[in-house]
């Protein structure tokens, strides 16, 4: 034998990242056993280790191929190799874990069927044939059903179905695509799904097709999916839809739909490459696209708005029901207005009850509620919105390592938190405005998840600045080194993580309010900005927010602040001052005297301001509303501006009063609308471009990173990013992690991992 394995090589690999419960292990015995090689996979608490022997020409190709090739759902994060001497070891084996799955491996998303399931779903002679629960290891449920570690079928929602004959031969089977595939099922032992009338009492008939009649017949029927419940209706029944948003108290923002497939999604959008490419990533989010003129849709899916949500089908009941009705549906969250989605079963029926006509539900519990992700293109390049389904819990991976556990808090709206350990920042899933109990309770019991998933024992807390925040209160309760981090800063860094770049930078953070260090609300920021700490180079002058909260809600309370910043007591006669009638002149009195009017530097809510001016809304029903519909307004080809003084000092004052009279002026002359509009945003565009030039003049710094929440409106990023370019600066913005305060938790835990 020594002759034999002296032309014989042996290496030990290690493979790091998303690589268990994902079939990396039968990936590896396949690649292997082509090859001719001898030795061993499996699992450990790091991820998977590799020991394979035989032609050295084949060791290489194997371990090639390990850094190249991947099963769908794996994401390799190294592989690394170690030579050993030879021993003579003559197959290739599956080696069992000691536990398998052990704690800090990373756990996959969930993930849209994949295609050899939808052909078996289809295949009258497959025993899964139309089956709504159909699964394998490279697609199906994962988070969504996780309810502890190890991860292992006992420790998920599946717990309580035993697997048959036929399914446990699979799951044995290292050569089955269903090897060690936590949630797999059939009909003979997996879940059912039901119908149930209004009130809870089940249906006669097959649930999938009466289900299907209903929605063709123009009913609301609530649908358990993979993180909670939809209220669905044929979108191309207006009747339907109107009894859906009326039922929802949901006034205008618009709801998504799903469409069976990508040419049914152009026959009412516009799809470039790169949003058919997000549409069919295995996360299938909800993709905002240009909608097509006379698309055959209800109007009241989304009143006035150019753009539809659109996602494609990700589970197999979802892909039944599609081809069971052929037309579009609408797939809202399951919920009244702003509580947080249903997601359990006797809880759906109870607050769905006056919603939906029906229920479409299963025996499968869901142990995590997460919502729809949602993300757009922006310039090429795909941005997520809202990083949730199919995304979370995978870590966002950041060059700096936290030397010690963290968890940062978060923000109050939009909250998701965030636990960082080794390079990994895991970002949860969506949480909500935390605003009530059920969104709080939602929030408590994702750390105690994420804490064990990951086995994170956080000795760093990080939080906002904001005394009223939950999530800050929260903070103050946990045991640990507590670090507070200031809201802007943390979307800045957010932005520094999301592109895996060191500062220092420029940091141009724009949203609706965030506590500030002087007791202001900012929210125009200019930072000059590290990881660790940052300067206020530059500000939107502070106007007072009159009535506080209540100016969010109430734009034309913006105006007010806005016009006496710029004209002092002489206001002109404008058709916002009419409309609002006494109040206009209680509010402004209020202000002047300091009563419940916080100053702020808020770039959001000057965009509220001038949306008000020109007449869009005076008031809103929910934030950002009259920004967006501001944007909408812009015409394209219009090229003029308004003056921006900016005033010297530190930090630098950059005052809107000209650009508030630019725009009255404008108005006073009855220059249209969406002129107006385009001009206010060319205006921000290059005051950004102009603030920036200054501040490179001062620190030398040529790094831009745009974010907050108002970097959502792509007309102004777009714009942003067109300009700083041409003035020479290296412009960074978000992909990964959302502009918006989603992205919060993630700046937090890296600020605070940067201090610490
Ligand atoms: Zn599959
Ligand atoms: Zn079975
Ligand atoms: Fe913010």
């Amino acid at each position: 034998m020594a002759h034999v394995t002296s032309f014989r090589r042996r290496v030990r690999i290690r493979v790091e990242g998303v690589v268990q419960g994902v079939g990396y292990r039968p990936f590896v015995y396949a690649q292997a056993t082509e090859l001719r090689l001898a030795g061993h996979v499996g699992n450990d608490t790091r991820g998977v280790f590799v020991e394979i022997e035989g032609d050295p020409a084949a060791v290489d190709t194997l371990v090639a191929r390990l850094s190249t090739h991947a099963p769908p759902l794996a994401r390799v994060d190294r592989v690394t190799t170690h030579d050993l001497p030879p021993d003579g070891e003559s197959s290739f084996t599956i080696v069992a874990s000691s536990a398998p799955g052990e704690r800090g491996v990373l756990i996959a998303p969930d993930a849209a069927t994949c295609a050899d399931c939808r052909r078996e779903l289809a295949d009258p002679a497959d025993r899964r044939h139309g089956y709504p629960f159909i699964n394998c290891t490279n697609c199906g449920p994962r988070f969504t059903i996780v309810i502890s570690t190890p991860y292992d079928r006992p420790r998920t929602t599946m717990a309580g179905f035993a697997l048959c004959p036929a399914c446990g031969g699979e799951y044995a089977d290292p050569a089955d695509r269903r090897f060690h595939a936590q949630p797999v099922c059939c009909p003979a032992c997996g879940p059912h799904l039901a119908l149930l009338d209004g009130s809870g009492r089940p249906l006669a008939g097959d649930p999938l097709a009466a289900a299907a009649g209903r929605l063709k017949q123009g009913g609301i029927v609530a649908i358990k999916g993979l993180g909670g419940y939809h209220l669905a209706v044929d979108a191309g029944n207006d009747d339907a839809v109107s009894r859906l948003r009326d039922r929802k108290h949901r006034e205008e923002r618009p709801f998504a739909l799903m469409v069976a497939d990508l040419p049914a999604v152009s026959a009412l959008a516009e799809v470039s490459a790169t949003e058919a490419a997000l549409l069919t990533d295995v996360a299938r989010p909800i993709v905002l696209l240009r909608r097509r003129a006379g698309a055959a849709l209800a109007a009241s899916i989304a009143p006035q708005s150019p753009e539809l949500g659109v996602m494609l089908p990700y589970t197999p009941l979802h892909v039944l029901l599609c081809d069971a009705v052929r037309t579009p549906l609408v797939m809202t969250s399951g919920n009244v207005s702003d509580e947080p989605i249903a997601y359990r079963d006797d809880d759906a029926l109870r607050r769905l009850a006056g919603l939906a006509d029906a229920f479409l539900v299963s025996d499968r519990p869901i142990h995590t509620r997460v919502d729809d992700s949602v993300a757009r293109v922006v310039g090429g390049r795909p941005v997520l919105l809202r990083r949730s389904r199919g995304y979370v819990p995978r870590p966002v991976t950041v060059p700096w390592a936290f030397p010690r556990h963290v968890l940062a808090c978060g923000s109050e709206l939009k909250n998701t938190f965030c636990v960082g350990k080794g390079n990994n920042a895991f970002v949860s899933h969506h949480i909500g405005d935390l605003e009530n109990y059920e969104t709080l309770q939602a929030y408590t019991d994702g750390i105690s998840l994420f804490a064990d998933l990951f086995d994170i024992r956080p000795e760093v807390i990080a939080h906002d600045l904001h005394p009223e925040y939950l999530s800050t209160k929260y903070a103050l309760e946990v045991p640990g080194d507590l670090v507070g981090v200031q809201h802007h800063h943390a979307h800045i860094v957010s932005c520094l993580a999301d592109n895996g770049v060191d500062g220092p930078v420029i940091g141009v953070a724009f949203d609706g309010l965030g506590w500030g260090l002087d007791d202001t609300l900012w929210g125009g920021e200019f930072l000059v900005a590290t990881r660790q700490s940052f300067e206020r180079a530059a500000h939107l002058a502070t106007v007072p927010m009159p009535g506080g909260a209540a100016a969010v809600r109430q734009p034309w309370r913006m105006a007010a602040a806005h016009l006496q910043a710029a004209y002092g007591l002489d206001i002109p006669d404008l058709a916002v001052a009419t409309r609002q009638g006494r109040r206009w002149a209680d509010v402004l009195q209020l202000a002047a005297a300091g009563v419940n009017a916080p100053l702020t530097s808020s770039m959001g809510r000057l965009f509220d301001a001038v949306a008000a001016l020109v007449g869009v809304r005076d008031a809103v029903t929910f934030e950002g509303q009259a920004a967006i519909e501001l944007e909408r307004l812009v015409e394209p080809a219009e090229t003029g501006s308004y003056p921006v003084d900016v005033t010297d000092g530190v930090p630098r004052q950059v005052q809107g009063a000209d650009l508030i009279r630019g725009v009255v002026r404008d108005l006073a002359a009855g220059v249209e609308a969406p002129v107006v509009a385009a001009r206010f945003h060319n205006a921000v565009a290059s005051l950004v471009v102009d603030v920036c030039a200054r501040v490179r003049a001062d620190y030398g710094i040529n790094v831009v990173a745009l974010s907050g929440g108002v970097f959502q409106n792509v007309v102004l990023l777009q714009q942003c990013m067109a300009g700083l370019s041409a003035a020479g600066f290296e412009v960074l913005t978000h992909s990964d992690v959302p502009p918006n305060d989603g992205g919060i938790s993630l700046g937090q835990a890296v600020v605070a991992a940067a201090r610490s």
